[in-house]
């Protein structure tokens, strides 16, 4: 993912802490990142380092979005849990092996397992 959105961020030049901080400091944030023009690209840079290594930048504010904001997102954006076990088995049959299907799907290679023998042991 190319940075070169980070130029134009309303933030640069502001104390670093204001996004990092607690409670009122992250309020500030927000709502310098209201008038931001590079929002909707910083809030996709913040979801792509929660789902990094890079743990140190998990929390704080990206794209006017706290942690717990962004948690709410990833939850709602998700397949509800049958639509989801559903794609696991289409996958399985189509002979997709469980660790490209958890990529595929985004679950664990753990959660693929247990939707199939679940299925398998209902089935018996
Ligand atoms: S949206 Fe907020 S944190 Fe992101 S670049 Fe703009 S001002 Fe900075």
């Amino acid at each position: 993912m190319s940075l070169d959105w980070m130029l134009s961020a309303v933030c640069a030049g502001v104390d670093p802490e204001l996004w990092h901080g607690a409670g009122g400091t992250l309020t500030k944030a927000k709502k310098i990142c209201a008038a931001c023009p590079v929002r909707p690209q910083c809030e996709a840079y913040g979801r792509e380092l929660e789902g990094s290594a890079a743990l140190k930048d998990r929390h704080g504010v990206w794209g006017g979005t706290d942690a717990k904001a962004r948690a709410r997102r990833r939850k709602q954006s998700r397949p509800a849990k049958a639509d989801r076990d559903a794609q696991i088995l289409r996958l399985t049959e189509h002979g997709v092996s469980p660790k490209e299907i958890a990529e595929l799907v985004g679950v664990t290679d753990r959660t693929v397992h247990r939707v199939k023998n679940t299925t398998e042991r209902s089935a018996a």
